[in-house]
């Protein structure tokens, strides 16, 4: 089911909610407008220094042990690089600079059976400083040849797509 079919009351006033699009949802009470729009995620792929990528096994639904890489959605206010660097701290307690952005992938993080449409915003990262633990949302980590990864179960359709663009250097989901 998708997120816009769960919502049945207003958010505001708690009357009964109307389909007005496929995206908006309107208070038959108030005329309140819920509008029901993609969440901003920030990931990274990190290489080590043998051009292995870091993958991390999810520890949570949705996905649960499926590999993912590190990141997470986006708070109020924050930017890709700030969201990004709080979420790989979260995680994995290391600092990261972002080397560039690789793209934005549309996509659904299925949540208590809702749909949530996401954006998952995925750039390139290093590693700065700190030792990767374990810590936050994921259950390990482990870095993979560039020749398994697609032969991995991936977490998510965005991520994968965003893994074979980067691994064979071709856009194609972007
Ligand atoms: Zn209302």
């Amino acid at each position: 089911m998708y997120l816009i079919e769960a919502y049945k009351f207003c958010p505001k006033c708690g009357g009964a909610l109307e389909k007005k699009s496929h995206n908006l949802l309107q208070c038959l009470q108030c005329s309140y407008e819920f509008w029901v729009n993609p969440s901003p995620s920030a990931s990274v792929i990190i290489e080590n220094d043998q051009n292995e990528v870091l993958l991390v096994k999810r520890a949570v639904p949705p996905h649960q042990g499926a590999w993912d890489i590190p990141g997470g959605f986006m708070e109020p206010g924050e930017s890709f690089i700030q969201a990004a660097k709080r979420e790989i701290r979260e995680e994995l307690e290391v600092e990261i600079e972002i080397t560039h952005l690789l793209g934005a992938y549309p996509d659904l993080y299925s949540y208590k059976g809702a749909n949530n449409p996401c954006l998952s915003l995925i750039a390139a990262a290093k590693i700065t400083s700190g030792e990767l633990k374990v810590a936050d949302d994921v259950s390990g980590y482990r870095y993979f040849a560039k020749s398994k990864v697609l032969e991995l179960q991936i977490a998510f359709t965005g991520v994968r797509a965003a893994l074979r663009e980067y691994i064979s250097h071709e856009k194609t989901a972007f």
